[in-house]
């Protein structure tokens, strides 16, 4: 029988992209729809491992299942990396995705091209309630574009320009944007961690 793996994230998006990145392992892939409803942990780490450690503990825990969870962001470098870890919430605590895309434009609205370089970082944790845990990390270098386009994803997607590509992640299909993305990376090491595991 195949042990039980719950994805701990309660953004649906980013869930059902976790989901599919799981596909096909030895294990009984859950998400937080098939668990009794449980408000969301606090975000209170200052880096992306320390966050993505809190949420796999806290849904591990909660549940008494082994847990996947992940922290993710992006990093611009005209300003000093942030939104970085407050990446969901740079507009406000409730701020859409819209709203964040917003105010990202109107910061670097002074910066051409070159000085809009940014990545996306991806910290992913499996962790086993009164086990250990493991984590594994991914990024991605690009840019930020001078408006939006596309109608895919989610976050920031239809402002970041991947290196070498002339369209945002927001134009490229999900399967297209996991080949490269900062969680398909992390995730594909953490495949082979949990093919080993299972
Ligand atoms: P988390 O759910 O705490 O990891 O927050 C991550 C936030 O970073 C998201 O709400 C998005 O704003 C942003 N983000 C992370 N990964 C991506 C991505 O693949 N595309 C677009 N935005 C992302």
């Amino acid at each position: 029988m195949k042990t039980e793996l719950l994805i701990g994230s309660g953004n649906l998006k980013k869930a059902e992209e976790l989901a599919l990145l799981l596909e096909g392992l030895p294990w009984k892939v859950l998400s937080l729809r098939d668990m009794p409803a449980l408000p969301e942990p606090e975000e209170t780490g200052s880096s992306f491992a320390e966050n993505a450690l809190l949420k796999a503990k806290y849904y591990g825990d909660a549940f008494n299942l082994p847990c996947i969870a992940d922290d993710s962001g992006l990093s611009v470098d005209a300003l000093q990396g942030a939104p970085g870890v407050h990446s969901a919430r740079y507009a406000g605590p409730d701020a859409t995705d819209e709203e964040n895309n917003i105010k990202l434009l109107q910061a670097l609205s002074d910066c051409v091209w070159h000085e809009r370089s940014a990545r996306f970082v991806c910290c992913a944790v499996f962790y086993e309630p009164g086990g250990e845990s493991h984590m594994e990390e991914g990024e991605i270098h690009g840019h930020i574009s001078v408006a939006p386009y596309g109608c895919e994803g989610f976050g920031y997607d239809p402002l970041f320009v991947p290196a070498g590509e002339e369209r945002c992640f927001a134009e490229m299909s999900l399967e297209e944007k996991q080949k490269i993305s900062h969680r398909g990376q992390a995730f594909e090491k953490m495949r082979a961690f949990l093919e080993q595991r299972s």
